[in-house]
């Protein structure tokens, strides 16, 4: 690694002690980076690296609201500003007790790399709460949102910052938070994406990040010749980005055998069909259940109960072709990886956000099959954000296939920039060097141009 790097990654990990969610995303971007500096010392004299690993600026606060006993609740609330070089800080809301703020600085971190690929004029943001949502009232969350954008508000705006969902944050709470945003602001603008399609939401942003990731997916088996006909998946988690990955599978004519949650995974070795599809979509969406009552409901499936005390999971033991992580941050293991590749799986594209550790993307990467990081194949979803940000400014909304058209020019475009950057800088066919880069190069341009600001 370039001697500066080594020393800025020190400097990253003693600054932001016990965030390895933050180390681990911040190394992996800077390991990809030594040979540009070397070609472009100006970044190094600028210190490009050094500011962009510091947040712009950092909200944390106090989230206190009512539960439905009447008694006080306390969650805090988060939003990461991390880099406006490129356009108003986007990034997604997360409602999950895992957040804290090493998780969310991963996030924002990612997130400007991906924002820069889109080709969209978007900085980076990350934000959301240690709330959980599961198994809480309509009411409860209504008024947990209140409260979040109450506080929330002061920060955001549709020229500085723009958040969306992502995990625990769907329709239901975008709908909340932008109820409240609107009463306070006293102004109906495009402050948050992923909103309801009768007051100011796109078309397809529901399904743009699980379509997108196929449709990266696609584009790194064109490279080959081949297409998902006839191919067996493996997807993970159950959540949006899970249910529309498989959707956009079934339409290619994969077979998908594997969906999951916290509680566990399913594997179904006769496929989950558009039918079965659809009653797993109201099961989670609409009855809010489990991932376990797929296999008390449909004959000839196992579930699998999550184990910590198993060192894999098995989800991603079964035979296939194709992977598509979907849950949540380093869900797939060393273990897992291997067991992957042993099991014939050779294209993965990453709906989640960083769900390989370190070491199994290494395993990917030598053993040469066709990994698609999550930055570059889960950036569908902020991609119909920037279009459903355009659409709100032009007060005018584009159909299913214009939207549909873009998104998939997007992917293509973001899988040809990969390919390019990772070819320039001595790494052909590294999707993760070449996300990287491609990300990086676009940012940085900016913030020289910028001055130090
Ligand atoms: P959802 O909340 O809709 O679904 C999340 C799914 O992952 C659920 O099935 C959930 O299970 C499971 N899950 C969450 N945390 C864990 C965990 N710790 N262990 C095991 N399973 C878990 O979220 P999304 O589908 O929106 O997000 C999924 C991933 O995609 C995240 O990494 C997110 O950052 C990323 N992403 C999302 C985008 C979007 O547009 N929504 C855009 C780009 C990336 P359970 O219900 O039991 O919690």
């Amino acid at each position: 690694m370039h001697q500066s790097i080594t020393a800025l990654m020190d400097d990253v990990v003693a600054k932001n002690p016990a965030e390895p969610e933050f180390h681990q995303a911040v190394l992996e971007v800077l390991d990809s980076l030594g040979v540009v500096l070397e070609r472009h010392p100006e970044y190094a004299s600028a210190r490009i690296l050094e500011r962009m690993v510091e947040p712009e600026r950092v909200l944390m606060f106090r989230v206190p609201w009512s539960d439905d006993d009447g008694r006080p609740q306390i969650n805090r609330g988060f939003r990461i500003e991390m880099n406006s070089a490129i356009g108003p800080y986007k990034g997604g809301l997360r409602f999950h007790p895992s957040v804290n703020l090493g998780i969310l600085k991963f996030l924002a971190f990612e997130q400007v790399f991906k924002n820069s690929l889109t080709t969209l004029p978007l900085g980076g943001g990350k934000g959301g709460s240690d709330f959980d949502p599961k198994g809480r009232s309509d009411n409860e969350v209504m008024r947990f949102c209140q409260s979040f954008m109450t506080e929330l508000q002061r920060h955001i705006g549709p020229n500085s910052d723009v958040p969306a969902g992502d995990i625990g944050v769907g329709g239901r709470e975008i709908g909340f938070l932008f109820g409240q945003y609107k009463r306070i602001a006293n102004e109906f603008t495009g402050v948050l994406t992923g909103k309801g399609l009768g007051w100011g939401g796109s078309l397809i942003r529901t399904e743009a990040t699980g379509y997108g990731a196929v449709y990266f997916g696609k584009e790194m088996l064109a490279t080959r010749g081949e297409t998902f006909e006839g191919k067996t998946c493996l997807v993970s988690g159950s959540g949006n980005v899970a249910q529309y990955a498989v959707e956009k599978l079934l339409e290619f004519g994969g077979k998908v055998v594997t969906m999951s949650d916290s509680g566990g995974s399913i594997h179904d070795p006769s496929g989950i069909d558009a039918e079965k599809l659809a009653w797993m979509m109201d099961l989670k969406n609409v009855r809010r259940g489990r991932i376990s009552e797929y296999a008390e409901h449909f004959p000839g499936v196992t579930y699998y109960p999550s184990d910590a005390a198993v060192d894999h999971n098995p989800l991603w033991a079964h035979e296939a072709q194709c992977a598509f992580p979907s849950a949540t941050q380093n869900e797939v293991n060393a273990k897992d990886a291997a067991n992957l590749v042993k099991n014939g799986v050779y294209v993965v594209s990453e709906g989640a956000n960083m769900p390989t550790v370190a070491a199994g993307v290494e395993l990917f990467n030598a053993a040469g099959i066709l990994y698609g990081p999550g930055k570059a194949a889960n950036a569908g979803g902020v991609a119909v954000s920037g279009l459903e940000m355009a659409q709100n400014s032009m007060r005018y909304s584009w159909s299913r296939e214009e939207v549909d058209e873009k998104l998939q020019r997007v992917m293509a475009d973001i899988h040809t920039s990969c390919l390019d950057a990772a070819e320039r800088f001595g790494a052909p066919g590294n999707y993760v060097t070449g996300a990287n880069i491609a990300g990086f190069l676009k940012v940085a341009d900016a913030m020289l141009d910028q001055g130090l600001v």
